[in-house]
């Protein structure tokens, strides 16, 4: 086994009440050869397969599951500049040219992305502000110092007052940032429109199709699969979501668990400019809307991965969710149609780990961990673009692999 299977999410989350988009599929009966293989038809697979098909490379995507089977379903899908560890934090982690450094890389992808899918017609999107309100991790006067971080790093920003945030968002006793221009999707359906575009350049998607084994030699690697097939080709790029590689797992990397919820459709009764809201807090909360006026709420998380008893806390875990979605918002309607449970990564320093795998030649990964995965997801597509053409991007240092 290649990478550890989990049982990665439970439950039915908002995007599953749509019917699965269709992805035309294409049957691996015999050995097989590629350019690249891409391991996993999740987001991240799925933005890899198109940047790469794009610079004319013969792209194989494999996945166990299917084709948008995994962890991607379970997104909430607030795709964020803003990354999960604030800007004043990461700085004393990292040094803080390297934090603005990623704070600014996430800026441009978040950009890029938002361009790319408009280009293609992928999926429907809305640009929305986010609102980051005052917790227990950076109070009122430390997100003013964030505030100004963020500032002199370039990036526009607003601090607002507990009076300021009430009259304009109706959440009572919180100072918050308020940041500009974040973006809203479905995941699965964005995925999806990513795979089919790769596949219509030329890419094929094989599923089920399990690695098991991997033989990376200098100039080709050979994979194995489950089926005893084996495909031939020039570079693996592991985009296996948080089943990574086994004895791959990055320093600091941690899998933790994650719950959410969503409301019945309540268009009238939503919140001014239906920003997304999130908590400077641990375990943090964070808010978004649909396009017919659900809320998705979700957070609470815990430093376990175990599923049974991830999924036996569903129940508690959406009560917990309702009464601090009511604490924020009285007027809702806080039932849950929807309520969802799944594994997440988290890192050290809440960045991403992309790039060539150490002793595994011509193999490369993106391990898009925390709540910003899907931004990290387009950095990874870039950076790994970047490397099989050649070319080499100059922040790929900052997302190197670390053991
Ligand atoms: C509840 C929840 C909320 C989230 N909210 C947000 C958010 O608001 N914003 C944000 O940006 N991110 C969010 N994330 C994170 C984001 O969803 C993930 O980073 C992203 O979906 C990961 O996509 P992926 O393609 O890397 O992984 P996946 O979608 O899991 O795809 C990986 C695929 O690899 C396949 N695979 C694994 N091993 C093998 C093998 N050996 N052979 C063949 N196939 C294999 C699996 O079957 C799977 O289909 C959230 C995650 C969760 C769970």
């Amino acid at each position: 086994m290649l990478t550890r299977k989990r049982d990665l999410r439970t439950g039915r989350s908002v995007w599953q009440e749509k019917r699965a988009p269709s992805v035309p599929g294409w049957k691996l009966l015999a050995d097989a050869r590629a350019d690249v293989v891409v391991i996993g038809a999740g987001i991240s697979g799925a933005m890899v397969a198109d940047a790469l098909s794009e610079v004319g490379l013969d792209v194989l995507i494999v996945d166990r599951r299917g084709p948008v089977r995994g962890s991607t379903v379970a997104s909430t899908a607030l795709l964020q500049y803003e990354i999960d560890q604030p800007l004043t934090k990461l700085s004393r982690q990292i040094g803080e040219e390297a934090a603005i450094r990623a704070w600014r890389r996430s800026r441009l992808a978040l950009d890029g992305l938002y361009a790319r899918i408009r280009a293609l017609s992928l999926a429907p999107m809305r640009r929305r502000d986010s609102l980051y309100l005052a917790g227990d991790l950076l109070d009122a006067e430390a997100l003013s110092h964030e505030g100004e971080a963020r500032r002199r790093a370039g990036f526009e920003t607003a601090f607002l007052g507990t009076t300021a945030v009430e009259e304009r968002f109706g959440i009572a006793h919180r100072a918050a940032l308020l940041g500009y221009d974040n973006v809203e999707v479905d995941p699965r359906a964005l995925a999806a429109g990513f795979l089919r575009t790769a596949i219509g350049r030329g890419a094929r998607l094989a599923s089920p199709v399990e690695i098991v084994d991997i033989d990376a030699r200098p100039r080709s690697v050979v994979l194995r699969t489950k089926a005893s097939t084996h495909i031939s080709c020039r570079h693996v790029v592991f985009c296996t979501g948080y089943e990574i590689p086994l004895g791959l797992e990055p320093k600091g990397h941690q899998a933790i668990s994650t719950w959410a919820i969503a409301t019945p459709a309540q268009p009238r009764r939503l919140w001014p400019e239906r920003c997304f809201v999130w908590e400077a807090s641990e375990p943090y909360l964070y808010l978004r809307t649909t396009p017919d006026g659900r809320v998705i709420c979700g957070g609470e998380d815990e430093d376990f991965v175990d599923e049974e008893a991830r999924d036996r806390l569903i129940a508690a875990k959406t009560k917990t969710l309702q009464r601090k979605l009511a604490g924020l918002f009285p007027e809702l309607d806080i039932r849950a149609d929807f309520a969802w449970a799944g594994t997440f990564g988290a890192s050290a320093t809440g960045l991403p780990t992309i790039g060539e795998l150490p002793g595994l030649k011509n193999c490369w990964a993106v391990m898009g961990f925390g709540g910003n995965g899907i931004t990290y997801s387009r950095i990874g597509a870039e950076i790994v673009r970047a490397g099989l053409t050649g070319k080499g991007d100059p922040d790929a240092e900052l997302y190197a692999y670390r053991t």
